[in-house]
């Protein structure tokens, strides 16, 4: 089944069960908290918050999300991307857990002749908070799901909040066991590889109080109990598509087959080339929509996050073996494979282009410079016997060549080396209060405004901690 297939069926189920289908928001989340839409139900934050009244009781999307925390994982685990689409379904103060679980056991498991997604039911397991007897029950006794494949787990895997005091509850998720080529049995619990997770069910039940991670108190139940759930369709084209990886999916494959062609190596050749191509695939994808939705590269929140995305695709390009840009080639697949479901990527595909081609250009003379440079520091300190490269490497690199610290980080890393990241640290914060202290005396007529000018102009970029801080996984 193709992807535009799964998106069709999700949206249909639900508009047939009373669901109002809302399109895709954008990326660029109408919140501050959030640099980027990590879940599908953010855009519907408010009911959930009661700060706005819902137009409707039953609502169903499919959302365009950025995770970037999961940025290591992507290509290393078969499930993680950093851009995915999360089939939603909510319900603000409308049905609960036993509607949420029989409508969801419903789509799985019916037959795809009938409209559903005919999932095999003795392949998928589900997993309960401990302390929600009732969602087991639920499963166990409404929807007659064997017990043995019920498991129940902690905060950590199945209780959601906000991060705030606020709404939380319990979660119930669905997962299917791709079998033992994907290693052990035992469910869930213990191996999510082999039983990757499709779908959350999120019940939003009580209100929480003040505390760190998932140690707050329950201050009682919510005045209106709602259901936010989230399944990764790539997740579910994979399981559906026969294929083992979430980037050999329809729309994702060609892009694969696009940097195989242009860089000469095959996919299935060897694991770490594998992981690169899938690097490739996924962030070439990530920042096509990103740009899609109006973010630019900079050096700072959502820019910066697209120009590390963007910076290593072309990196992950070159260690494949291609030499001049291929940001072009790449985008015109992305654009083909994506533009069915997003017709503004088609409409909107010169700016894209412009955006894009412009960055590739300008990390490309970068790279160039800056390479040397770091290989420099590299040899000597290897011939030195040491493994660490020095903090003022790191500094000349990120102040004069505009190596960003996470660029050094991952090219040292491929030569064996770690970086003194805390004295590039110190040596960016005396450069800091050095500008700082020579505003000051320009301010007061002190010092020639051509020396301080020069200093503004090497500063370079500036620290970037915003999406490891700021961008939680909501759903
Ligand atoms: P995982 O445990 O596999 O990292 P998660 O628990 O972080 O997933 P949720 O926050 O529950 O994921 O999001 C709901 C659904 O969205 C998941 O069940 C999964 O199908 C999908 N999903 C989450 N993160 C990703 C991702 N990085 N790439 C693709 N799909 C994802
Ligand atoms: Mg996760
Ligand atoms: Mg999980
Ligand atoms: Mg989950």
């Amino acid at each position: 089944m193709e992807s535009a297939e799964i998106r069709r069926r999700w949206l249909r189920f639900f508009e047939e069960r009373g669901h109002h289908a809302v399109p895709s928001a954008s990326l660029i989340a109408d919140d501050p908290t959030l640099l980027l839409v990590p879940a599908g139900m953010v855009p519907f934050k408010p009911y959930f918050l009661g700060e706005a009244a819902p137009p409707w009781k039953r609502a169903a999307s499919v959302q365009k999300c950025v995770r970037t925390p999961d940025i290591e994982e992507v290509g290393k685990t078969t499930r993680h991307g950093t851009f995915f689409q999360m089939c939603g379904n909510f319900s603000f103060g409308d049905y609960f857990k036993e509607g949420a679980i029989k409508l969801a056991w419903e789509l799985m498991t019916t037959p795809q002749d009938q409209g559903g997604y005919g999932l095999e039911p003795e392949r998928l397991w589900v997993t309960v908070y401990e302390e929600d007897p009732e969602a087991e029950r639920i499963w166990r006794e409404v929807v007659d799901f064997p017990a043995e494949r019920i498991q129940r787990l902690g905060k950590e895997e199945n209780y959601w909040d906000m991060g705030v005091p606020g709404p939380c509850g319990p979660c119930s998720e669905i997962s299917y066991d791709r079998g033992p080529a994907f290693g052990p049995e035992g469910g869930p619990a213990v191996n999510d590889e082999r039983y990757v997770e499709l779908w959350n069910l999120v019940f939003m039940q009580y209100e929480r109080g003040p505390g760190e991670g998932k140690d707050y108190p329950i201050l009682g139940d919510l005045p209106q109990q709602n259901i936010d759930t989230g399944l990764g369709l790539e997740r579910l084209a994979m399981v559906l598509q026969g294929v083992q990886n979430m980037f050999e999916v329809d729309t994702s494959r060609a892009v694969i087959d696009k940097a195989t062609e242009l860089t000469g190596v095959a996919y299935g050749d060897a694991e770490e080339t594998d992981v690169s191509l899938r690097v490739v695939s996924d962030h070439i994808r990530t920042s096509v929509m990103l740009i899609g939705d109006g973010v630019t590269p900079g050096n700072e929140g959502r820019g910066y996050v697209l120009r590390r995305i963007m910076r290593r695709a072309i990196r992950n390009m070159r260690i494949l073996g291609s030499t001049g840009p291929v940001v072009q080639d790449l985008l015109d697949v992305v654009i083909k494979t994506m533009g069915q479901q997003y017709p503004e990527l088609i409409s909107d595909r010169k700016r894209i282009e412009t955006v894009a081609l412009a960055e590739e250009a300008a990390f490309l003379k970068t790279l160039k410079a800056g390479t040397n440079i770091l290989d420099t520091a590299v040899t000597e300190t290897r011939a030195a016997g040491g493994t660490v490269l020095p903090g003022d490497k790191a500094f000349l690199l990120h102040d004069t060549w505009g190596f960003p610290i996470d660029l050094t980080l991952e090219m040292a890393a491929e030569q064996g080396l770690s970086v003194d990241e805390a004295g590039f640290r110190r040596l960016m914060q005396e450069q800091r209060e050095r500008a700082k202290a020579d505003a000051k005396a320009k301010k007061t007529g002190h010092a020639d405004l051509s020396a301080y000018r020069e200093i503004a102009d090497s500063s370079g970029p500036t620290d970037f901690t915003g999406y490891t801080d700021t961008e939680g996984e909501t759903s």
